[in-house]
């Protein structure tokens, strides 16, 4: 175990890893339950490390498929897909060959929150997905509906060992891994019309939620909500503002060579606004639209809110951005960004042609809420296994998460650590230094969310080592430890850190007349110098020939150093903070200052380290500074 894994989360609540008791009628390792982003990484995962694994999913022909906005990465969750592709996952590779519209976000700010983002070509992404699940060896996929969760009990204790398949087959296996997202007791929502389901065309499913209460798991309700699909024919394309991709893009996958790519051609996005006129409207429709009338109970996004949800909760704004982005190349289906709805199909009508451009539209599909169970993911540990049902796995929007690229990042952990119980080895688990990875399932599992959870880099307090351009040097040793990637990807990695080693000893060392007397190295560190230019300036640099993306990595790394190196020193701190005891008795009334939430809490909850401590809710880095003081000197009074 790395000292990073012992930071906050994933010490204190670690499972036991068991080996699971050896099963002579197991047919299979591991089985995953969804084809969705969650369910592939799962499989993938599991299968790249040797074990046995059926995917078992609704639909087939829906593998890898994007339920909403036909577009892969942003700001945080581009962190995200790059951390699965250096753990050997699809989502980077299968963007990279199948993206129209590649852009890095907030190039105006600094490296850390800076994040890929790409439009993709929907059915090419979801074909390229399928092809590499069907191509994987040692995974199958068995289509079909999960029933039932098969359970075993042994006195007073329970382990799942398998699935029961609609049709009356059971597969029964080490471990198995639910990643159904939306679709348990799902119900999709327009206007006053209600359907089963959990995405447009695909059924609800309920017996897996029933099983799971049995288990003793408590479940909660949560929305989401997509936008009407347009006909590209009707749009006034040119009283729209064009934004086009970057114009030399780099690609997600670090396996993907820059020569060729991007693969496909790269079209714009166009932008719009509503105005006061269709706010007026939804105003005007308000009681009709489902959550306003009370017929839904579940929690929607914050941070991805429906259009009624922006008006009523903005009132003071007179315009909302909307991005029309085309869902493919051989299609004329263009996607609303910024209008997701569940607004009667009149109103969505009525609503279109108030804005700028759209007048003329026609809606191919009008937009859907869809209300569904989730698990409390606090039930499960940081290997997303389910604390009071061993066997049981649990990754993606299952556990209250949104977007895909939550999702996949879950699945591939929760993927590999089945693999690894059902094989009988110790957990894998990252830090909150090392991975927004680590940042989200710790967060998931230790804070409890109440709505739909999504990625933010100001989730991660060490984001300033959490850069997107260098995921690789990060993670991709650490999955080789255990099979999730091979040889040649800790090979490029090497290749990778020595051309950045060379570049920085030469810039140490050259002293250009261009510097002013200056090492390269100092004249980089001004805020105006750029590598770019120095390249330009400097033959021997650019000697080296650095591949257009290690030049983004080693300014960010010249310009970072001072930052890096505090944040290192601050995950020290932490680190032995979290191993800091708190006396059993420690008297919390005695510690002046405390926030009164974070006194009561404490005294309620005795955590036994400070790290635990600074985890529960209420009680915020202040408090734990102070309590730090507090038990140190508790500690020299003996
Ligand atoms: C209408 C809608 C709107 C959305 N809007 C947004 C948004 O605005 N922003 C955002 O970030 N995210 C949005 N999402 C969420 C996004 O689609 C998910 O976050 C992401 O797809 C979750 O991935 P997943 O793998 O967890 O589940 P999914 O992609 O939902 O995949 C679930 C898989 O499980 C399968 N399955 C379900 N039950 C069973 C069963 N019993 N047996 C076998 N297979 C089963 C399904 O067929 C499917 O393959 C939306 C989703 C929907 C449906």
């Amino acid at each position: 175990m790395t000292a990073a894994q012992q930071l906050p989360g994933a010490a204190e609540r670690r499972h036991p890893h068991r080996a699971p008791p050896t099963d002579p009628k197991r047919t299979v390792d591991v089985v995953v339950v969804g084809g969705g982003h969650a369910g592939v990484e799962a499989a993938l995962a599991a299968a790249r490390m040797g074990s046995c694994v059926v995917l078992v999913t609704m639909r087939a022909d829906r593998i890898g498929e994007m339920s909403c906005n036909p577009a892969i990465g942003g700001v945080a969750k581009g962190q995200l897909a790059r951390e699965v592709d250096a753990l050997g996952g699809a989502m980077g590779l299968a963007i990279d060959r199948t993206g129209i519209q590649f852009r890095m976000l907030n190039t105006a700010k600094g490296f850390a929150v800076q994040g890929p983002r790409a439009q993709a070509d929907r059915h090419r992404y979801r074909d390229e997905v399928t092809r590499m699940v069907l191509d994987a060896p040692g995974l199958t996929v068995r289509e079909s509906a999960v029933e039932r969760l098969l359970v075993e009990h042994n006195a007073d204790r329970v382990r799942v060992v398998g699935v029961a398949l609609a049709g009356g087959d059971e597969l029964r296996a080490s471990a198995v891994v639910i990643t159904t997202g939306t679709f348990l007791r799902a119900i999709m929502h327009t206007g006053e019309s209600q359907t089963a389901g959990g995405r447009v065309g695909e059924d609800s499913t309920g017996g897996i939620s029933a099983d799971l209460v049995r288990l003793g798991l408590e479940l909660g309700r949560l929305k989401t909500g997509t936008p009407p699909r347009l006909s590209r024919e009707g749009i006034d394309w040119d009283r729209l503002e064009a934004q086009p991709g970057d114009p030399a893009p780099l690609p997600f996958s670090f396996r993907t060579p820059l020569l060729g790519f991007p693969g496909l051609p790269q079209v714009p996005c166009f932008i719009t606004y509503t105005d006061s006129a269709s706010h007026d409207l939804v105003r005007a429709n308000i009681h009709r639209a489902p959550m306003y009338a009370g017929r839904i109970q579940g929690v929607g996004p914050r941070y991805c809110p429906s259009v009624e949800d922006k008006v009523m909760r903005f009132p003071e704004r007179d315009r909302h951005q909307l991005f029309l982005e085309p869902e493919g190349l051989d299609t004329d289906v263009i996607y609303v960004n910024g209008l997701s709805t569940s607004l009667p199909t009149d109103v969505q009508d009525a609503l279109l042609a108030k804005v700028p451009g759209l007048e003329r539209a026609r809606i191919l599909r009008h937009g859907y809420a869809v209300e569904y169970d989730f698990c409390q993911p606090a039930q499960l540990d940081p290997t997303l296994h389910v604390l009071r049902a061993p066997g049981l796995f649990l990754a993606g929007q299952i556990n209250g998460t949104s977007g895909y690229e939550e999702a996949a990042a879950q699945g591939l952990l929760a993927g590999a650590n089945a693999a690894l119980w059902a094989r009988g080895d110790g957990p894998f688990v990252l830090g909150r230094d090392e991975a927004y990875a680590g940042v989200l399932v710790d967060d998931l599992t230790s804070l409890a969310p109440t709505e739909p959870y999504r990625m933010f880099t100001s989730r991660a307090e060490y984001r300033l080592l959490l850069r997107q351009d260098d995921v690789d040097r990060r993670l991709v040793r650490r999955a080789a430890a255990i099979g999730l990637t091979d040889a040649a990807a800790v090979r490029r990695v090497e290749g990778r850190e020595a051309q950045l080693g060379a570049a920085g000893a030469l810039l140490a060392k050259l002293r250009p007349d261009f510097a002013g007397g200056r090492t390269l190295l100092e004249w980089l560190r001004r805020p105006e110098s750029t590598v770019v230019a120095a390249l330009a300036l400097c033959p021997q640099l650019a000697a080296l020939d650095l591949p257009r993306d290690l030049v983004v990595t080693l300014e960010a790394d010249v310009k970072y150093a001072g930052y890096v190196q505090r944040a290192r020193l601050d995950v020290e701190r932490q680190r032995r903070q979290e191993s800091t005891e708190i006396p059993t008795e420690f008297d919390y009334t005695g510690v002046g200052g405390l926030g009164n939430e974070a006194r009561e809490k404490l005294g309620k909850l005795r955590p036994r380290t400070l790290g635990a401590a600074g985890r529960i809710a209420g009680v915020n880095p202040p408090d734990v500074a102070l309590l730090a003081i507090h038990v140190e000197r508790a500690r020299r009074r003996g």
